[in-house]
């Protein structure tokens, strides 16, 4: 029968196919012992289970290909690194051998001793590395018995499942599933980047996935707006075709702007700017005619490898960006590590008590300068091969943007010195997502040269509204007449002082809001390349002139419903 199941939209896209269930990985194995004779025998299949299980990674890392080979690479090599974890493999031996249990018991125990500390830890880094070591502790007991870990899924399925690893979403891809819809996860999740990025429409937070749909049913899944329709009926495979239809025709239409200016009706330039993932996005942006790299996240290094990026390794990745954007500036942000992004080398504190307002972007680089200097060297030694702009997340005021200067000018001394050739001025900018830093920007304009506003942090600390967490619904919304005052403060104060203002936040791609950041004088866009040219087409819509003359209507909207009205007349006309 007929149901529909609400989540919410995380990588756009319209999909119907069959479902392929796959339930939440529990070892379901029973209590069991071995003879002392048996026990090497024991240990020995235990280890050709892991063996296989590691020849099996090896085989999948080599079967990907593509732009987005690298990334999906690492999250595999993650993977690898925990079928090497000493914690996991000596705690099985032992109790193997100690315990005299069989390898599926041992596996079981151990499993759920790790479980126990992770969930101790109140972290959503560490929570979701428990994802990662289910997923390797499932292949292991599979290769316990010879069979597929996962019976690989047809083509033209759609897989329901609790939570989806990065690792998981390319080899899915490849196998042809159509779209993905998970019980839990968020819209900011890794896995949800990924997948945007590989086109791949996903819906997060259904959560009566698991309940409500069985293997086989046929789905209807919208990864736009959220919605999963089970045995959708005729007028539900009617609007389906039209969207298809319509997408089509958007697409073509959408085309048609590649190669055009992002004008306004009145002839004001507006600079779109991207936001690159992968090399793949800097190609994007490249073709769609961005200015340039608006944001690069360099902290995405950081969270696969236990080791720290070497300065020639993170030289080698900040130099390619540079030459595949060919000339156009490319604006890398230095590390913003901490709160829910955790790294593998240990640098952030795990037991932070509130780490959204802990250690994290340039607080964990000022605490680390040796780890920041390294960073700070090889984004210097990159700018030799095209413009490099530096970016600096979490700035509270003046004090950290003088260090880092500081630090920047050492560094630059320094490698001249040993050398080398590097750019003779590099712009620095300040990200302006701590809302006191954008209440006083006034204190620290004169010693950055741009600034860009990261919205996803400033909307949740302004609102003290915590960016990952679904059930606070839409009290987490830049539709705030608080938000909209400060961001016109933001952008004025920018002006005042002649300093480019960009923003960089998830709302500078969504174009439905393009008018509303164009009153407020936002004349700086960096966006995903995958909405830059509906952001183009409605800035190429729009009279700025006519925008300005609603701005001071629109800061006297009072809650969000004025400024969704004042949105539907605006581009009403
Ligand atoms: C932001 O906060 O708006 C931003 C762009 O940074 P991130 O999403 O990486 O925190
Ligand atoms: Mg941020």
């Amino acid at each position: 029968m007929r149901a529909l199941l609400p989540g919410h939209g995380a990588s756009r896209g319209s999909a119907l196919g069959r479902a392929r269930v796959r339930l939440p990985h529990v070892l379901d194995v029973v209590e069991q012992h071995i003879r002392p004779g048996q026990i090497d025998d024991e240990v020995g299949r235990l280890h050709a289970a892991v063996d296989a299980t590691r020849g099996e990674m090896r085989t999948l890392r080599a079967r990907l290909h593509g732009a987005l080979a690298k990334e999906v690479g690492e999250f595999l090599d993650l993977h690898a690194l925990l079928l090497d974890d000493p914690e996991l493999l000596h705690g099985l031996d032992e109790l193997i051998r100690t315990g005299r249990y069989t390898a599926d018991y041992a596996l079981r125990l151990q499993r759920d001793r790790l479980a126990a500390v992770f969930d101790g830890m109140d972290d959503a880094y560490l929570k979701s590395r428990m994802d990662d070591l289910d997923h390797v502790i499932g292949r292991i007991h599979a290769h316990l018995h010879q069979r597929a870990p996962d019976a690989p899924a047809v083509a033209g399925e759609i897989l329901v499942s609790d939570n989806v690893a990065p690792s998981e979403l390319a080899q899915l891809q490849t196998q042809g599933v159509v779209a993905v819809v998970t019980a839990a996860g968020s819209t900011l999740s890794h896995s949800a980047i990924l997948a945007r990025s590989l086109h791949l429409p996903l819906v997060v937070g259904t959560a009566q996935a698991l309940q409500r749909i069985n293997d086989g049913d046929v789905l209807l899944v919208d990864g736009a707006t959220g919605e999963v329709v089970v045995d959708p009926d005729p007028d539900d495979l009617r609007r389906y075709r039209e969207r298809l239809r319509d997408a089509a025709r958007e697409a073509r239409e959408l085309g048609r702007l590649r190669s055009k200016p992002s004008r306004t009706r009145d002839g004001v330039d507006i600079a779109l700017w991207a936001n690159a993932e992968s090399l793949e996005d800097v190609a994007n942006a490249h073709a769609l005619g961005a200015a340039g790299v608006g944001l690069y996240r360099t902290e995405f290094l950081f969270l696969q490898q236990r080791e720290l990026p070497s300065e020639d390794q993170q030289f080698q990745v900040y130099r390619d960006l540079v030459l595949g954007m060919g000339g156009r500036p490319v604006t890398i942000r230095t590390l913003d590590l901490g709160a829910d992004k955790a790294d593998r080398a240990g640098l952030v504190a795990g037991d932070e008590e509130n780490p959204a307002l802990g250690v994290r972007g340039v607080r964990l680089s000022l605490a680390h300068p040796g780890v920041f200097d390294t960073q700070l060297r090889a984004i210097l030694r990159a700018s030799n091969y095209g413009p490099v702009r530096v970016l600096v997340p979490m700035v509270s005021g003046r004090e950290e943007m003088l260090d880092v200067r500081r630090r920047l000018q050492r560094a630059a001394l320094q490698l001249r010195k040993q050398g080398h050739e590097i750019a003779v001025q590099l712009e620095l900018g300040a990200m302006i997502e701590v809302p006191a830093a954008a209440i006083a920007l006034h204190g620290f304009v004169d010693i950055v040269d741009f600034v860009s506003i990261g919205t996803n942090d400033l909307v949740q600390y302004l609102l003290a509204a915590d960016r990952n967490n679904e059930a606070l619904g839409e009290l987490y919304s830049p539709l705030h007449p608080g938000v909209l005052r400060l961001l016109r403060h933001v952008i004025r104060t920018g002006a005042e002082h002649d300093i480019p203002v960009a923003m960089c936040g998830e709302i500078a791609g969504d174009a439905t809001l393009a008018p509303m950041l164009l009153a407020l004088g936002l004349r700086e866009f960096s966006l995903h390349p995958a909405t830059l040219l509906e952001v183009r087409r409605a800035i190429r819509d729009v009279d700025l002139g006519d925008l300005q003359a609603r701005t001071e209507k629109l800061l006297q909207a009072r809650d969000r419903a004025g400024i969704e009205r004042w949105l539907k007349a605006a581009t009403a006309g």
